[in-house]
């Protein structure tokens, strides 16, 4: 059932929100220990709300869009009275004193949420295997890490512990994970979703963003989180259309679709095939595919990490110890060490403007030139990752780590918005299609979602 029509049957009583959040709970209760996309739980707070909503809806109240359906936040975006660790030991004893911005959105609109997923610590990598909670499993390819690092959001969706959840992106943490899952993951434009009460990974690139099995679920998520916020002065005045009237379309007649040579390039050929038989799908719906070329992809990692590096440096100062108890330096895991030693030595540098200054360069450079791509067509389709997940425990050096990011990266340093669906499977394990668009159209990729999942 797509999620738009499990919410109809919770407002008409056919399901009750405290069934759909006992069938959840049953799931959780039998796959989580395998699995661990769930690092807390808080049943009695999730039932309390999914009666008020049978409640509402039985004496006749109106009822949010949310209504009865049961999410899974981020272990990085603060809920009252939870442990918002961000996965690391530095924040094991902080417990959220305020809801995030999109936290308060979701229970307005009656979502309920149940508890917090798993992640890389600090949501620095792509594949949960830094927590301090241990790693998650991918559900879709057991043994197989999930991708991250949003990886227990993602896990939970693929192994029906929750309908949806909300992850965040800095240079492919909702993307990735989806495409590992085999589930549908969107980062929207920057600006879109208000980020107030993320903790920061990188806040020029950060954005939050829903995972669900289907596009409907995907745009109803939307239609509640995007929009101003006062309390972030990054996010968009502007108004935005509604997302769910889009996830109904059928037809991609007067879409241009590219493709960029460059992106298949660095890409496993199996998954190339997978990414191929996608864009013959699109070509069928009406799209018009058109070849492009893209010179700056060598830039884009080392102009990423760069900027990362930086921005996570400044952001983890106030880790001091005096406020949340640990030092970060003394508990953190390697790769959070990496990035804060690193970032403060290229930040030292930096009144030569040896480092940064250069990597503000570059990411105008590919900014402008991957404008001038999108100009010519409506969506670049591309694989979202360039290779298959590594088998749990396997150890990568930090360069082949990085190296899964180099499709997912563009959009974070350009502020565009992204979005990853199920193409197939190499081997049994899932493969994403990612889909960009312009800053601020992120409708025509719920579009053309949507025309690939009702073909
Ligand atoms: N894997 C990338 C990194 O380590 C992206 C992480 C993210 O999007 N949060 O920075």
């Amino acid at each position: 059932m797509r999620i738009i029509d499990k919410v109809k049957s919770i407002k008409s009583q056919e399901l009750t929100a405290i069934n759909n959040l006992e069938q959840m709970y049953e799931n959780i209760s039998s796959k989580n220990d395998e699995i661990n996309a769930f690092v807390e739980i808080n049943k009695d707070k999730a039932i309390e709300i999914a009666e008020n909503v049978d409640k509402k809806i039985a004496n006749g109240e109106k009822t949010g869009k949310l209504a009865g359906l049961v999410i899974g936040v981020k272990a990085n975006i603060n809920i009252e009275d939870y442990n918002i660790s961000a996965a690391s030991p530095t924040l094991k004893s902080y417990l959220g004193s305020y809801n995030a911005t999109v936290v308060d959105r979701i229970m307005a609109e009656d979502g309920v949420i149940i508890g917090i997923n798993n992640m890389d610590e600090f949501a620095a990598g792509s594949s949960t295997e830094t927590s301090m909670y241990g790693h998650t499993n991918n559900p879709s390819a057991m043994g197989r890490i999930p991708g991250g690092s949003s990886g227990g959001s993602a896990a939970a969706i693929a192994s029906d512990m929750c309908d949806i959840s909300i992850g965040s992106d800095t240079g492919g943490s909702i993307r990735n994970p989806a495409s590992h899952c085999g589930v549908m993951g969107f980062k929207p434009t920057y600006g879109m979703v208000s980020r107030q009460g993320l903790l920061d990974l990188a806040m020029s690139l950060d954005q939050i963003g829903p995972l669900c099995k289907d596009t409907s679920g995907i745009a109803l998520m939307l239609d509640v989180i995007c929009g101003f916020d006062p309390k972030d002065p990054t996010t968009i005045a502007e108004e935005i259309d509604d997302f769910v009237p889009v996830c109904d379309n059928k037809n991609l007649e007067g879409t241009t679709v590219g493709i960029v040579d460059e992106f298949s390039n660095v890409t496993d050929t199996k998954i190339n095939s997978i990414i191929d038989n996608s864009i013959n799908k699109l070509s069928d719906l009406g799209a018009d595919i058109k070849q492009l070329s893209f010179d700056d992809l060598d830039l884009c990692l080392p102009t990423y990490y760069l900027i990362n590096y930086v921005e996570f440096f400044s952001a983890t100062r106030k880790y001091d110890g005096r406020k949340y108890g640990e030092r970060i330096e003394e508990v953190c895991g390697p790769e959070v060490l990496r990035r804060i030693h690193i970032g403060s030595y290229i930040s030292q540098k930096e009144f030569s403007g040896k480092y940064y200054k250069k990597a503000l360069q570059a990411r105008s450079l590919i900014h402008n030139d991957f404008d001038t791509l999108l100009k010519d067509v409506d969506l670049i389709a591309s694989p979202t990752v360039p290779m298959i997940p590594h088998k749990i425990g396997d150890k990568l050096d930090p360069m082949d780590m990085y190296a899964y990011d180099v499709l997912t990266v563009i959009s974070n340093i350009t502020g565009i918005p992204a979005a990853s669906m199920n193409a197939g499977f190499v081997d049994n394990i899932p493969v994403g299609l990612q889909l960009q668009a312009k800053a601020l159209e992120d409708h025509k990729i719920i579009s053309a979602m949507s025309a690939l999942e009702l073909m």
